[in-house]
């Protein structure tokens, strides 16, 4: 949820309930729901907060929401508050997947803010459900541009796995092991690692690493590819390597 004076706008709501107890506890109004993609554990609460609220609810064009919406795609743009996000077509996990981009700070908003949905997790990226490979790529290519000091808000917190997952892949990553150790720390205090930072994730998760020799080498070996493999058959591998990894 993010909070602008009295109001507030919150992003991929999977139950209503929380919300509607963070806005009687703060006191807030529901301006706006932003959804990422159709998956009910990023859409169950918004038909009931639309209704007791009267939000305005965003969501992917190219896919259905259990609400009326306005649907956005790339380039197009969703306001409230006086905040302007752009919003990027991520396909992969879902074919229709979008994402939301607040570029800079506005109105005691701490900006940049990237709202990705199951696109790009901390350490890790999502399963590949409805797109292809090259789809997945292409989506975190474009996520992996953003400004270093983005904050990114993902839709789950996977991120220790996700972690145990990218030291098999670069067990040598010192930036990875000392990523590692502060996420440890934090999740033994039950404290959330996210929002992570754009800056990081470039240099710890695997999936926006693929074209790095430590990756490719890994995900060469552990794949058995033959060395003039593809950039989208690397990252298949990395992503089916991580499907089987335990
Ligand atoms: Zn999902």
């Amino acid at each position: 949820m993010l909070q602008a004076g009295s109001h507030a706008i919150v992003v991929d709501p999977g139950d209503a309930e929380p919300v509607f107890e963070a806005l009687e506890r703060g006191q807030l109004q529901l301006a706006a729901i932003l959804v990422t993609h159709h998956h009910a554990d990023h859409t169950g609460g918004v038909a009931a907060l639309r209704e007791a609220t009267g939000a305005t609810v965003f969501g992917p064009a190219s896919e259905t929401i259990p609400a009326p919406y306005t649907p956005l795609v790339q380039g197009e743009h969703a306001e409230a508050l006086g905040l302007r996000f752009e919003v990027f077509d991520i396909p992969g996990h879902t074919a229709g997947h979008i994402a939301f981009f607040l570029p800079a700070d506005t109105d005691g908003v701490q900006a940049p803010l990237l709202f990705c949905g199951d696109t790009l997790f901390s350490g890790g990226c999502g399963r590949l459900f409805e797109g292809t490979p090259a789809q997945m790529l292409a989506s975190l290519d474009t996520l992996a541009m953003l400004p270093a000091d983005t904050r990114v808000c993902c839709g789950h917190e996977y991120t220790l796995a996700n972690l145990r997952f990218a030291r098999a892949v670069e067990p040598d990553n010192t930036d990875l092991t000392q990523y590692m150790a502060r996420c440890e720390s934090l999740r033994a205090q039950d404290v959330p690692t996210l929002p992570s930072r754009l800056g990081t994730e470039r240099l710890i998760n695997p999936f926006l690493r693929t074209r790095e020799a430590t990756v490719l080498q890994a995900v060469r070996a552990h794949a058995r590819l033959t060395p003039d493999a593809a950039e989208t058959e690397v990252f298949a591998a990395l992503r089916q390597w991580k499907n089987d990894f335990r």
